[in-house]
């Protein structure tokens, strides 16, 4: 069922509550990487064009329901501005008579940022009442553009639709929806996933799902690796396991094995000795066969013939999902596997695949390999986008009325 969008909905002198997801890195009063910024930006701008009268909110960080001055969105506000050319208000708080007089001295046009609305339990809570107050703010219009929060019901997401009138999809939440939608919906074929990270058990929801929707091979990289190397009788040393997980994994590749799917597993990788760095010591990693492994081992990131195979089975590919990094991406050397597959799914692209990459790391990868505007889709959610190609419906989007 496709939702209502901001395009059908009038907005002229109207108070719009938009809400986005503005959870940007903040250090010293500044913002770092503004990649969820711009992407609210066509939404935004639309609404600033079509006269509204708007009120932005957000969530920043995990505040726990007080007010906690670094989670402040008060610099977002700042950068917003610059971004926009004009300049956003900012309401201290993000209900009461901060944000009512604010809210009401909007002309056409105008746009106001609300502080975080965390900052406030209830929101979590999905309290009644706040939600009641949230929706106060606005002429009875809500548009919500903070797909990478639609998997939560919070009062900002799910309680204040009930409030409104109208509640519609923000250009970036149809953007999503229309990318993963055609994902999960009619793949072009070859289909292929590559999936990494850390924890195996928030992905088999994912891999089951592309499973049975007729996924052609799966690439499995990162620690989530090691839990199925190790179901298949492989030493795997200190790396990261999961062992609750061991049959399940196991599970998984039979099924995949009875409908034909190839399961790709690493066949080398980058270890060291230790698993824990020791700070101000130069981490020695080599490069074994993964049947090289010893029990002193951790594996830290693909190796080298890992990346050529993987890159070798998205050659033909017409649709790609990526989601999860290769290795630990944070700590040099081994991001050198993840940044090899953000080039491969973009040579991928530059043949005319599909190619979607969600979840922060492998965004930060794409950005970092300068591969961003190759990418066909890169989506702003992670576990929203891990919940949506799982088949889960998203509350967040369940709560906006349909066309
Ligand atoms: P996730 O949140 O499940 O997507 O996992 C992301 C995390 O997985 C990142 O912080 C990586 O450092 C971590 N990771 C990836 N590969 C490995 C590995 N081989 N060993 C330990 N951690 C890893």
């Amino acid at each position: 069922m496709q939702k209502l969008s901001i395009k059908d909905l009038e907005l002229k002198s109207k108070r719009v509550f938009i809400r986005v997801d503005f959870n940007v890195p903040v250090k010293e009063g500044k913002v770092g990487d503004d990649t969820r910024i711009r992407a609210a930006l066509p939404t935004i701008q639309y609404a600033i064009d079509q006269g509204g009268r708007l009120v932005v909110a957000s969530h920043l960080g995990r505040p726990s329901g007080r007010r906690v001055e670094k989670f402040s969105l008060k610099p977002v506000a700042e950068h917003l501005s610059t971004l926009v050319g004009k300049r956003a208000d900012f309401a201290e708080d993000c209900i009461g008579e901060a944000a009512q007089s604010r809210a009401q001295a909007l002309q056409d046009g105008d746009l106001l940022l609300l502080e975080n609305l965390r900052f406030h339990k209830e929101e979590e809570q999905n309290d009644d009442h706040f939600s009641k107050q949230l929706a106060s703010l606005c002429d009875g219009v809500y548009v919500s553009d903070a797909f990478g929060a639609a998997h939560r019901a919070h009062a900002s997401t799910v309680g204040i639709t009930k409030h409104v009138t109208k509640a519609a999809a923000g250009l970036l939440m149809q953007k999503e929806l229309d990318y993963l939608g055609r994902v999960i919906t009619n793949p072009e074929h070859p289909f292929v996933a590559i999936l990494g990270g850390a924890k195996v058990s928030d992905k088999i929801p994912v891999i089951n799902a592309l499973i049975e929707r007729g996924v052609d091979k799966i690439l499995i990289g990162g620690a989530m690796a090691y839990t199925f190397l190790k179901a298949e009788g492989f030493t795997v040393g200190k790396s990261l396991v999961e062992d609750d997980m061991l049959q399940t994994a196991l599970e998984v590749k039979t099924r995949a094995e009875e409908k034909g799917i190839e399961l790709l597993l690493p066949t080398d990788h980058q270890v060291v000795d230790s698993y824990e760095p020791v700070k101000g010591e130069k981490i020695i990693a080599k490069t074994i066969p993964i049947e090289f492994t010893n029990l002193g081992h951790a594996g830290m990131d693909i190796g080298v013939e890992t990346v050529s195979h993987f890159s070798n089975a998205l050659r033909d590919a017409r649709t790609i999902i990526w989601n999860g990094p290769m290795g630990v991406f944070e700590e040099p050397p081994f991001n050198e596997g993840t940044l090899a597959i953000a080039h491969a799914v973009a040579e991928a692209a530059d043949r005319g695949a599909i190619v979607i990459v969600g979840g922060g790391d492998s965004v930060a990868a794409i950005t970092q390999a300068g591969v961003a505007d190759r990418i066909t889709h890169i989506s702003t959610g992670g576990g929203a986008t891990l919940e949506f190609l799982a088949g889960e419906e998203l509350p967040g989007v369940t709560a906006l009325n349909d066309k």
